[in-house]
C-alpha cells in the first residue's frame, strides 16, 4: 500500500517506473514543492532559471526530469557522447551531486563521471575513455577536458548550472560562457540557485532564447524552519563565545563559517587546543584533505567543521545541530547559503551569528538583504559594554534544549536549578580572559 502511495505521489509527475522504483528504495516519499513545479517544466523540454530555498530538494528536481529525457538507446556509450552535463562551483558540491545521481543513473543504465579540480587527471581521462553519459564537474576542469577534445560538447542535450550566482563570485563565468557558446541552441539549459541574481538572469538570457522562470520563493528567502540568534560580542571574545556556545548547549555537530582561510585555521587551532575534534575546509587545503575533513565531519568523527564560504553552497550534511557564523560574510548572499546548511528538507534548523561592534555596518546591510532583523541574545560576559547596558532579550528554545536565555543565566555560574555550574576545560572564554589577564600582568 505504502509503495502505491509513493508511486502515485511521484508518479503523478509522469516519472518513469525505473525512477519511481529508485525513489522508493532511497526513501523519497512525496515530491517537495520545487520538484512538483520544476519536473513538469523540464520534462516539457524547456530551459529554465530556478530559484528555490536552500535544502528544498533542487538536486532531484533537475536530475529526475533530465535523466528521464535521456534515451539510453539514442547513442552508443562512448566517451564522445555525454548527454547530461552538471556544473558545480565547488568540488564538494560536485561530489555530492555525483553521489545523489548514481543510483538513478545506474538503474537507467547510464554511466556518471565526476571531474573536479584536485582529482587525478589521468584517472578522469581513463574514466572518460571507458564511456560516459553524465558528467558532474567543476567548470575549470570540465573546460580542460573539452579543450583537450575528450568530451564532445555538441552532444550534450542537457546542461545544469548549479549555484549559478557563485560561478560569478568565484570568477567562473568565462568558463560557463565558453560551454554555453559551444553547446547547440536546442539543448536544454537549467540554471539553479537559492539566490538567483539579476546578472545570472542576464547571462542566461544572453544564451537561451526561450527561458522559463521557476521561482518558488523570492530569491534569498531563508526557510521558516530555521531559528536564528544574533550574539553581540567583543571581537577579542569571539573564540571564547564560540567555545562556550558549543559546550554549554552540548552541540554535537557544528558547522562554523568564517570569512577568511587564515581565520579558519586560527579558530580551528584554538578549538583543538580546548579539546575539540575539529576539521578545516577552505580553498587552500589540498583536495584530499578537504575531502577527508568533510567525510570525518559527516561521519561524526569531527564534532566541528570550520569552513570558509566554499562550504556554504549546496552541501547537505545530515543531523547538523547548528550553523555558527563566526562573522558576517563578505558576499551578503553567502549568509543565506551558510544558514541554509541547516533546516533542510523541512526539518528544524538553528543558526547563530556572532557580531562584533566593527561589523555593525555589515550587519545593517545584511538585514536589508534579509528584510528582517535577527533575534538578539545578550550575554553579559561577552557583549560589548554599550550593548550590555540594554536588558537581556530572552528567546524561547527552538528545540526544547537549553535556551540561550538559560545559557545567559548560567554564565553567572548558576544553573536553572540553582546549582553551581560545573566548569569544564572547554569553558574557553574563561581561559581566554585568564590568558589575557596574565599577559597584561606580564607587561606591567
Ligand atoms: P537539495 O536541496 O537537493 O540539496 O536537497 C535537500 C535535502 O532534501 C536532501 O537531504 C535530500 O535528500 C532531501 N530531499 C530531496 N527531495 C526530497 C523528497 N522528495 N522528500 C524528502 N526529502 C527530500
Amino acid at each position: 500500500m505504502e509503495s502505491n502511495r509513493i508511486q502515485t505521489a511521484f508518479g503523478a509527475l509522469k516519472l518513469n517506473d525505473v525512477l519511481l522504483d529508485v525513489l522508493h528504495k532511497e526513501g523519497y516519499l512525496t515530491p517537495t514543492p520545487i520538484q512538483k513545479r520544476l519536473i513538469p517544466v523540464l520534462l516539457g523540454g524547456h530551459s529554465a532559471t530556478v530559484s528555490a530555498q536552500t535544502g528544498s530538494g533542487k538536486t532531484l528536481a533537475y536530475l529526475l526530469p533530465t535523466l528521464q529525457q535521456m534515451n539510453p538507446h539514442a547513442t552508443p556509450v562512448t566517451h564522445h557522447y555525454p548527454k547530461l552535463f552538471i556544473l558545480s562551483p565547488t568540488k564538494e558540491l560536485a561530489q555530492q551531486i555525483y553521489e545523489v545521481s548514481k543510483p538513478f543513473a545506474s538503474a537507467l543504465g547510464f554511466r556518471v563521471v565526476l571531474l573536479q579540480g584536485g582529482g587525478k587527471r589521468t584517472d578522469e581521462v581513463k574514466r572518460l575513455e571507458r564511456g560516459v553519459d553524465i558528467i558532474v564537474a567543476t567548470p575549470q576542469r570540465a573546460l580542460e577536458h573539452v579543450e583537450a577534445r575528450r568530451i564532445d560538447i555538441k552532444a550534450i542535450k542537457h546542461l545544469v548550472v548549479d549555484e549559478a550566482d557563485m560561478m560569478f563570485d568565484m570568477g567562473f563565468v568565462p568558463y560557463v560562457e565558453k560551454l554555453f557558446a559551444a553547446m547547440t541552441e536546442r539543448s536544454q539549459k537549467v540554471i539553479v540557485s537559492a539566490t538567483i541574481t539579476p546578472r545570472v538572469v542576464k547571462l542566461a538570457k544572453a544564451y537561451i532564447k526561450s527561458l522559463r522562470r521557476v521561482e518558488l520563493d523570492p530569491p534569498g528567502k531563508i526557510a521558516d524552519t530555521i531559528t536564528q540568534y544574533l550574539y553581540p560580542v567583543v571581537r577579542s571574545k569571539k573564540e571564547a563565545l564560540l567555545s562556550w556556545l558549543i559546550s554549554s548547549d552540548d552541540l554535537k555537530r557544528v558547522l562554523v563559517f568564517v570569512r577568511k582561510k587564515e581565520l579558519a585555521d586560527g579558530v580551528a587551532e584554538s578549538l583543538r587546543s580546548w579539546g575539540y575534534k575539529v576539521g578545516i575546509l577552505h580553498g587552500e587545503k589540498m583536495h584530499q584533505e578537504r575531502k577527508k575533513s568533510l567525510l570525518a565531519f559527516r561521519e561524526g568523527r569531527y564534532q566541528i567543521l570550520v569552513a570558509t564560504d566554499i562550504a556554504a553552497r549546496g552541501l547537505d550534511i545530515a543531523n547538523l545541530d547548528v550553523v555558527i557564523n563566526y562573522d558576517i560574510p563578505h558576499v551578503k548572499h553567502d549568509f543565506i547559503h551558510r544558514v541554509g546548511r541547516t533546516g533542510r528538507a523541512g526539518k528544524a534548523g538553528m543558526a547563530m551569528t556572532l557580531v562584533s561592534p566593527d561589523e555593525i555596518e555589515q550587519l545593517k546591510d545584511l538585514q536589508k538583504v534579509l528584510g528582517s532583523k535577527i533575534k538578539e541574545v545578550i550575554l553579559p560576559d561577552f557583549a560589548p559594554k554599550e550593548i550590555k547596558a540594554r536588558r537581556y532579550l530572552l528567546q524561547p528554545s527552538p528545540r526544547k534544549r537549553k535556551t540561550p536565555s538559560a545559557k545567559a543565566a548560567s554564565t553567572t555560574g548558576v544553573s536553572k536549578k540553582g546549582k553551581k555550574r560545573k566548569t569544564t576545560k572547554r569553558d574557553g572564554w574563561k581561559l581566554l580572559d585568564a590568558a589575557k589577564e596574565k599577559k597584561k600582568r606580564g607587561r606591567k
